[in-house]
């Protein structure tokens, strides 16, 4: 490169993208990162060393990215020993050591970038996952501006920053063995929140507890960043992101961010790829393509959610007993360790070669796209929940933890895109509302979701507002590195 070319590069704004190290997070971070690349800005992404090898191992995303000259990983230490399982069950403990491991090596990351004249500028904005509070403290510090990236959705951020309300109202702690009592409290949800549809670390004998108290601070914390940016768009919830801004002034909503991408490659060449932690089975594909149109119930339980084996075998019975044919995510750590031992039915096994298809991972976004898939039982995980949407696909929510019990609740109740199974493991249940998805109901969702989906795509399309936004946010990107 000449004087003139080096001399242009270090214009360049260059911002660091630092990811929480789960796949429901790295997922939208990484379209994220592309986007921004597309703009021309340099972009270093940041996850966990362990994190790093899963997705370089079993996608494509490397050779995706090598056309971005600007665009590098730099792993980062979770300091845990590399045989160490970091398994679903343990995410919480995880995250409650990560920051005390992460913070003082981003802090020496950041000011190494200041150092090195590697031709770049040093890093000039710092996007941090919403569940990194310490990320903007570190930024903070050096004077490098920060914005906040949430990966959940805008309703369950809203609930948190309710805590305080709910607890003066008296509704919260709240009684685990009245889940349907209403939960009034909360400013935009007065009418058709009960216990039971509260983000799941709600469930507590005190205020204390602390998973609930971090991811509390955490969200809390993250308002303290010059801006949030949620992967969501304002037709879905726009109510909300009104009330938010009450607290959070700054916000750009930019998503579906896995379609946007997409509009905002079209014309080039270059086609999404996978970032999977897991290797993709791409044979269900081809079992797709013998199906009939609309004809299978798409099953994922996303990428943390673990089940016993109890409860694994009243689903299943009542997914084969629907009569529907089914293709079934199980990973080969979902099901909780204890119960791994034991006879499945023959029943079962036979219900399943006749109409299932079952794989450790699948290629969801190929998956849900696909003309033979008609319904999506899911964990209702924020980008599950997004993909289904764009996809035109209603789905049974089937929540876990996190935001999934909040999301599944307007699924069903707000935007009317589904039904909520949530809290119940009955074969007979799970059965009637198979049905119920994919025949009886089948005109009622699809006439809500295709709607819907109109939606997110004008949102992401040049001129909507989620596609002004992304333009907005590179502006204000360039301006932080004048
Ligand atoms: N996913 C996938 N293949 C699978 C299951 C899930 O590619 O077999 C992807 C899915 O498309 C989504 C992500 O994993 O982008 C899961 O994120 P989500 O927020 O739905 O749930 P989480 O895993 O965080 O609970």
């Amino acid at each position: 490169m000449d004087h003139q070319g080096v001399v242009a590069e270090l214009e360049v704004p260059h911002v660091l993208i630092f990811s929480f190290a789960a796949q429901g997070h790295v997922n939208p971070m990484l379209k994220l990162a592309e986007l921004i690349c597309l703009a021309g800005i340099h972009v270093t992404f940041v996850v966990t060393e362990h994190t790093q090898r899963r997705l370089l191992r079993n996608s494509n995303v490397q050779s995706r990215f090598d056309r971005y000259p600007g665009f590098h990983f730099e792993p980062i230490s979770d300091g845990l020993p590399e045989d160490d399982p970091r398994s679903g069950q343990k995410v919480m403990d995880f995250f409650h050591a990560f920051g005390a491991t992460a913070k003082p090596l981003l802090r020496e990351m950041l000011v190494s970038h200041r150092r090195r004249l590697n031709g770049k500028k040093p890093v000039t904005c710092v996007i941090a996952d919403g569940f990194l509070s310490f990320a903007i403290d570190v930024a903070e510090e050096l004077g490098i501006p920060a914005i906040s990236f949430r990966t959940s959705s805008t309703c369950n951020f809203w609930a948190y920053l309710c805590v305080d309300k709910l607890v003066e109202a008296g509704e919260l702690p709240f009684d685990e063995n009245n889940l349907d009592a209403p939960i009034t409290s909360i400013p935009g949800m007065e009418h058709f929140l009960r216990c039971r549809d509260l983000p799941s670390f709600f469930r507590i004998k005190d205020v204390a507890d602390r998973d609930f108290q971090l991811i509390l601070n955490e969200t809390q914390h993250s308002t303290r960043a010059q801006a949030q940016i949620f992967n969501t768009f304002e037709e879905l919830e726009g109510p909300i992101l009104s009330q938010t801004r009450s607290q959070c002034p700054k916000i750009y909503t930019i998503g579906p961010l896995h379609d946007h991408l997409k509009i905002r490659l079209n014309g080039t060449t270059i086609q999404t790829s996978s970032t999977s932690l897991w290797k993709e089975d791409a044979s269900c594909m081809k079992w797709l393509d013998a199906q009939p149109f609309r004809s299978v119930i798409y099953v994922s339980f996303g990428s943390l959610t673990m089940v016993t084996k109890d409860k694994l075998i009243e689903f299943w019975y009542g997914l084969v007993n629907s009569g529907k044919r089914f293709l079934w995510v199980i990973r080969p750590d979902s099901v909780t360790s204890e119960d791994r031992e034991g006879q499945i039915s023959s029943e079962l096994v036979e219900g399943t070669k006749e109409r299932g298809y079952m794989v450790a991972w699948a290629p969801q976004e190929e998956v849900l796209a696909h003309q033979a898939i008609g319904g999506f039982i899911t964990h209702s995980g924020w980008n599950s929940t997004l993909e289904s949407i764009v996809s035109r696909v209603p789905m049974i929510c089937l929540p876990s933890f996190g935001d999934q019990q909040i999301n599944s609740r307007y699924v069903e109740e707000i935007w009317n895109l589904g039904l909520d199974m949530k809290d119940t493991w009955d074969r007979l249940i799970i059965e009637k509302m198979v049905k119920d998805l994919m025949d009886v109901r089948r005109e009622e969702f699809m006439k809500s979701i295709n709607q819907m989906a109109k939606f997110a795509k004008k949102a992401v399309s040049e001129g909507g507002l989620s596609y002004c936004n992304l333009d907005r946010l590179i502006e204000d990107i360039k301006l932080m590195s004048i």
